[in-house]
């Protein structure tokens, strides 16, 4: 069964303001209906997985750029801060366009940074 969503946080529960205007969860004014996506069912489900795995591991790194400032280690720092910044794009993107906008970026960047 499919259900509108929210297309900026995948809620599906929606507070009505007025015809046409509702109100989700995230504080986000949904009026068109491009504000809102289809539940797609497999593949939201596998969106929303990967959101929280790459929420804890945003953590984990978080955690270990702290243990390499401790023991200043550039290198460390440098490698784990590039991979936070590529988790937070990723989850910028991932309701638009999951996984290619990284992948690009990946590549982008692979050119730039060498490790
Ligand atoms: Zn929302």
């Amino acid at each position: 069964m499919k259900k509108l969503i929210c297309k900026n946080c995948g809620n599906s529960e929606f507070y009505v303001l007025n015809v046409g205007e509702t109100l989700c969860k995230c504080g986000k004014r949904l009026t068109k209906l491009t504000d809102y996506q289809w539940e797609n069912s497999q593949k939201w489900k596998d969106i929303q997985r990967r959101r929280a795995e790459i929420i804890s591991k945003m953590s984990l790194l978080k955690r270990e750029i702290d243990e390499c400032l401790d023991r200043r280690d550039e290198e460390g720092f440098k490698k784990r801060t590039f991979e936070l910044k590529l988790c937070e794009h990723f989850l910028d993107n991932s309701l638009q366009s999951p996984q290619v906008r990284l992948r690009e970026r990946i590549k982008q960047n692979q050119d730039k940074l060498s490790f």
